[in-house]
């Protein structure tokens, strides 16, 4: 529960970039937007691009509230102002009447925290995703725990404006002793214009205290909130990580882009005698192989045998591929492919390619996991890749589960549905 007092804030031990900052006083800015952005946004539509923009009144700084107007000059929905991005505005309320201010961001913050604290028990997982931008009302902004650590993840220079009370917010809840700021790659390369605010930064709590360590289903992995993939973990494949741990027993297990071995230790702990791993970055190796250490008190997972592989994984399925080895369970879960629309037909090929690949490597009766985490393609896309693949490679498969987001991940109307992960039993 949040504490209110202003002594605990001062306990929370704030970083002075938050502590001394002025509280932001936005301004409203009317911004008439074209036919088709208001009957976007009037669906549900969350990004209002600069194209869409047909006149503003007045010069708005980043994180300033948008009031957009319609063609018969009504205003009629709320949004987040960004003068230095193409995605010039994030829809914050499709309909007026809500105030945006200091605690409109708060009661946002403190509904998506709440909501996860309900949910997970955290002696077996207090490493998840306590804010899920626009499924939480928040687009451009996601907020990850790992124990004690926050990562706050910003994708707008909007959303800088608002950080001291995101901060503040968190800081407040006991548990949360420290914060970490990151940012989007296009942010990072902004780093004189952004300052204080940078990549890694400190905004409350001391480096003694950072997290380098989770619990995920009662599974332990060390994590490196500053430096690693994304906040520092694939947060988002709790889930299907357990369900390869419900039918690994027994199962020689093969997992492709493994980054830090969330799925091996998994398929370890569920039974599997013999796990391949690959990943091209040797820093995911090296955490994987100290992951495998972390967990050795399950006598499954000390029992298992780990083979780690860092190389291109299209190369180690080639080189596994002559071996003539088979495995019952393969794990395919690749980066994103397309993170354009002009890289969709790119990145459905490479999903096709991955499948007539891994397909082969099953054997009779065998599981394939096969995920995407690329949003501009959708699962019936996937599907067809995955199952031409398979008929690439002569073989013939069975789709029996499709699988969407997790409970902390929560997807707005409007949104794309970035991850998917299909199971597929092989003939
Ligand atoms: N399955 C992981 C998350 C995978 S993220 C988990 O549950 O935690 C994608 C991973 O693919 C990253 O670790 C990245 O280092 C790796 N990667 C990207 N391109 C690759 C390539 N060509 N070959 C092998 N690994 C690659």
């Amino acid at each position: 529960m949040p504490t209110s007092s202003s002594s605990s804030l001062a306990q929370s031990g704030l970083a002075d970039v938050i502590a001394l900052q002025p509280a932001f006083e936005p301004e409203r800015i009317a911004v008439h937007v074209s036919r088709n952005a208001e009957r976007a946004v009037r669906r549900g539509e969350l990004w209002v691009f600069q194209e869409a923009v047909l006149r503003t009144r007045g010069e708005a700084r980043a994180g300033d509230i948008a009031v957009l107007y319609d063609a018969k000059d009504k205003p009629f929905a709320l949004g987040l102002w960004d003068p230095n991005s193409p995605l010039r505005i994030r829809v914050l309320s499709p309909t007026l009447g809500v105030q945006i201010d200091d605690a409109w961001v708060e009661a946002a913050v403190q509904r998506a925290v709440e909501a996860r604290l309900a949910h997970f028990d955290a002696k077996e997982t207090n490493g998840y995703r306590l804010l899920h931008g626009p499924g939480d009302g928040m687009p451009g902004m996601v907020v990850d725990r790992y124990a004690n650590t926050c990562v706050i993840k910003i994708y707008s220079e909007a959303w800088l404006a608002w950080l001291p009370v995101v901060a503040r917010t968190l800081a407040q809840y006991e548990g949360f002793s420290c914060g970490i700021l990151r940012l989007n790659r296009q942010l990072q390369a902004r780093t004189k214009r952004l300052a204080p605010y940078r990549e890694g930064l400190l905004l409350w709590g001391s480096e003694e205290v950072l997290t380098s360590q989770f619990r995920e289903n009662g599974l332990r992995f060390e994590v490196d909130p500053r430096l690693g993939q994304k906040t520092g973990f694939f947060l988002d494949q709790r889930e299907n990580r357990a369900r390869v741990e419900a039918i690994a027993a027994g199962q020689d297990t093969l997992n492709v882009f493994c980054y830090t071995g969330g799925f091996s230790l998994y398929a370890a702990r569920g039974g599997a005698p013999r796990v391949v791993s690959v990943d091209a970055s040797q820093p995911a190796m090296d955490a994987l192989a100290r992951n495998v250490h972390l967990n050795k008190n399950d006598a499954s997972v000390a029992r298992a045998r780990f083979d780690n592989r860092c190389v291109d994984a299209f190369v180690a399925l080639e080189e596994l591929a002559k071996t003539h080895r088979r495995f019952g369970l393969v794990i395919i879960d690749p980066p994103s492919f397309a993170k354009r629309n002009d890289e969709v037909e790119t990145a459905l090929s490479a999903y096709r390619r991955l499948a007539r690949m891994a397909v082969p490597l099953v054997k009779e009766g065998g599981t394939l996991v096969f995920a995407s985490c690329s949003s501009r393609i959708d699962e019936a896309q996937l599907e067809a890749a995955l199952l031409e693949g398979a008929a690439d490679a002569k073989r013939s498969l069975n789709i029996y589960e499709r699988v969407g987001h997790p409970f902390d991940h929560p997807i707005a109307r409007g949104e794309l549905q970035y991850l998917k992960t299909l199971y597929a039993r092989i003939a």
